[in-house]
């Protein structure tokens, strides 16, 4: 036997461009069913003040020259790419204790949030690289100075330090905010199961799709790589609380003012509804719900119910129903397809589980399963880190405090009997801040008392019920448009929640000063700015001739009471100020008859619409539509048009392009204001 061809392989970090090894062999890192070592990780030799100036001054400007539809665009065909190479990912995850179901959250899981981002950047974000943060703010009476907050990425770089149970989902779920935002990220996964977040890495950069300097890899330990984080440096972390306080305490995180996000351990809830008696839909879909969290990644999930909060009366036939389910869970070799539920992720975190098990006893019995004996479908006992999911009962959690307090990491819940649901809402606070709870009720004001009570302490609450049931992505998943994190003990972080992922990585800035100025900046037109009126009619032209600031301002029309009477007839809106003047003005907002909003839209559309074919194809909507004044019959309306941001859409042959309107009368008042919304032509004036 070649002892040298047997020795596992060694972890590559990667650092400035290349791939390099430890200086030394490092910790051995053992598969979690059998045992067998893995793989050897040492991050000695890495010069982590390098590394970050080498992301910043590399990866950084690279980043930020792109578009965000461009960074959303690379973020789609990486995903692409990867989702190509996904059975390397699942046959090596497997090592870390995932069975295929477990292993599916974690690769591809990871893979559709870079798919998600992807998608959501090229429909929420436009084709530039300022993003704008709500509206125009007017500082002066006359239009010579506004202000608007703008985001733009932090020029430094993003540490990621990652924990063990999702290496793949947990680095590509902070990956993908930051990319789109612009900024490059160092990432250090933790060590136990590295092996993954390393392969994924490098058929990341394989790929070629991301700038060099965009991402680089740590295996192994830290280091002092905080001690070189600066004032533009983002540090996001997930793991124990334990170690979180003492990252978030750094020196050079709390002397540079270093945005730090922390996702830590959380004691998750899920309450049964006082109305979800046994037999009922509710009752089941509870069961079902508690047993698959306790078992899905043997428990090892941030989002895991720990706590099990039931009406008094149904705790009895609770404990009965879930330990009778939990026996039946085929615990085994992860490879096995028998299995439902594969082995903690080390020898060393079983013990961890089990020492906090013997915690938790000092309020609560053991009610299911035996954490000392694992009784298995496969696999061996001994060498693998198998343990069965434990149930546990608490019948003064009022009185408790183990319970509202250790995490025990694996397949382990705590059932706890309430009355009212003001004692339920108040036994979930006990968590002091957590990722997640559930509510499974079907009675709209339980559910309104429970999780208004509840939301201030959690980033996400799941209620469910029967009508919910099949389509429920269930209390566990954190989804990329839905924010994941929670205050207090669960670190205060917040994580997804779509574009308000990518605004972690930006600073929000308030521009002030002369509109056209400020405009200039943004790429947005904005009142007081200059516009070009009178030239050709903005319809006629392409994108390629098209600039923000082009204006038409129309010929008038009258309303007339014809038209009004017209209108009603011919779409059925006889509302009865539009058709009686005795009634109309005695509504408080009227004077007498006045025309429907919606026609004072369309004759606006007859005044500024320019007819022949061209490039213009076609209006898709309208945002923020206000009537602001009333029209009454008589009254003479002109529109003035403004082109206000124009969008270049990637891998088409046409953009968006969003436009002022504002319809005056002929006061000058403003009787209607809103933003036309159309797809035009790159190219061709479309006279041709
Ligand atoms: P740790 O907090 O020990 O580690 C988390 C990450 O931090 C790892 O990448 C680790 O690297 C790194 N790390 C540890 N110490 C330092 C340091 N001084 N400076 C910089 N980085 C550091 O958590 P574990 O992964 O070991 O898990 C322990 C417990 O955390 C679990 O039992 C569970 O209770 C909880 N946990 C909670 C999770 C959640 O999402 N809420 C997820 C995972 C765990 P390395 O691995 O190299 O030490």
């Amino acid at each position: 036997m070649n002892a040298v061809a047997d020795r596992p392989r060694r972890l590559e970090s990667y650092i400035a461009g290349t791939w390099m090894r430890g200086a030394k062999d490092g910790v051995t890192l053992c598969d979690a069913a059998t045992g067998a070592p893995v793989a050897l990780v040492d991050s000695g030799g890495i010069d982590f003040a390098a590394a970050l100036a080498y992301g910043r001054e590399k990866g950084g400007p690279a980043l930020r020259r792109m578009s965000f539809h461009e960074r959303a665009m690379m973020l789609k065909a990486l995903a692409q790419s990867l989702m190509e190479r996904k059975e390397e990912f699942y046959a090596l995850s497997t090592a870390t204790g995932a069975t295929r179901a477990d292993s599916w959250i974690d690769i591809e899981g990871g893979i559709g949030t870079l798919f998600s981002y992807a998608s959501k950047g090229r429909r929420e974000l436009p084709n530039s690289r300022v993003l704008l943060d709500g509206g125009v703010e007017t500082l002066s009476r006359d239009n010579t100075f506004s202000a608007q907050h703008i985001l733009t990425p932090f020029q430094g770089i993003a540490v990621h330090i990652n924990a063990f149970n999702f290496p793949s989902w947990g680095m590509l779920e902070k990956l993908a905010p930051t990319l789109l935002a612009g900024m490059p990220a160092i990432v250090k996964p933790a060590s136990q199961t590295a092996y993954l977040a390393e392969l994924v890495v490098r058929r990341i950069l394989d790929t070629g799709l991301l700038p060099e300097g965009a991402l680089q890899l740590v295996c192994g330990s830290s280091r002092d790589l905080l001690d070189h984080v600066g004032d533009q440096d983002v540090v996001t972390f997930t793991g124990s609380a334990t170690t979180g306080r003492k990252l978030k305490t750094h020196p050079a995180i709390v002397g540079n003012s270093v945005r730090f996000t922390m996702e830590a351990d959380s004691l998750n809830a899920a309450v049964l509804g006082l109305d979800a008696a046994p037999g009922t839909e509710e009752f089941d879909l509870f069961v079902r719900e508690v047993a698959r969290e306790m078992t899905s990644k043997a428990g090892q999930k941030c989002t895991a119910i720990r706590r099990v909060i039931a009406p008094r009366a149904h705790c009895d036939a609770l404990v009965a129903v879930l330990g009778e389910r939990l026996a039946k869970v085929p615990l085994g070799d992860p490879a096995d397809e028998n299995v439902r539920m594969g082995p903690l992720a080390s020898l060393g975190q079983r013990e961890e589980v089990r020492a906090r098990i013997r915690d938790l006893t000092t309020d609560a019995e053991i009610v299911a399963g035996d954490p000392a004996r694992p009784q298995l479908v496969s696999g061996d006992a001994e060498a693998g880190a198998f343990l069965n999911p434990v149930l546990l009962y608490c019948d003064r959690p009022g009185a408790a405090r183990s319970v509202h307090d250790v995490e025990a990491f694996g397949p382990v819940s705590t059932i706890m009997p309430y009355d009212t649901a003001e004692e339920a809402v108040e036994l979930v606070r006990r968590g002091r801040g957590s990722l997640v709870t559930s509510v499974f009720t079907a009675d709209p004001d339980i559910a309104q008392e429970l999780v208004i009570g509840m939301a201030p302490f959690h980033g996400r609450v799941m209620i469910g019920n029967r009508l919910s049931a099949k389509s429920s992505t269930g209390h566990g998943s954190p989804l990329p448009g839905l924010v994941h994190g929670g205050p207090g003990r669960a670190g205060g972080g917040e994580e997804l929640g779509g574009m308000r992922g990518v605004r972690h990585y930006m600073q929000r800035t308030a521009v002030q000063g002369a509109p056209g100025l400020v405009s200039a900046v943004t790429g947005r037109w904005m009142e007081g700015a200059p516009a070009r009126a009178g030239g050709e009619h903005p319809f006629r032209k392409s994108l390629a001739e098209l600039r923000v600031g082009d204006q038409i301002v129309t010929a008038t029309r009258t309303v007339r009471l014809e038209d009004i009477e017209h209108f009603a007839e011919f779409t059925g809106d006889t509302f009865y100020a539009h058709m009686d003047e005795e009634t109309a003005r005695a509504n408080p907002f009227f004077d007498g008859r006045v025309a429907h909003g919606y026609l004072v839209v369309s004759l606006a559309a007859g005044l500024f619409v320019d007819p022949a074919p061209g490039p213009v194809l076609a209006n898709y909507g309208v945002d923020g539509l206000r009537f602001l004044a009333p029209v009454y019959p008589g009254d003479t309306l002109r529109v003035r048009l403004t082109c206000k941001e124009i969008s270049p859409r990637m891998n088409a042959d046409y953009g968006e392009v969003r436009w002022d309107c504002r319809v005056s009368n002929q006061t000058g008042a403003t009787v209607a204001q809103y933003d036309v919304l159309t797809m035009v032509a790159k190219t061709g004036s479309g006279e041709e």
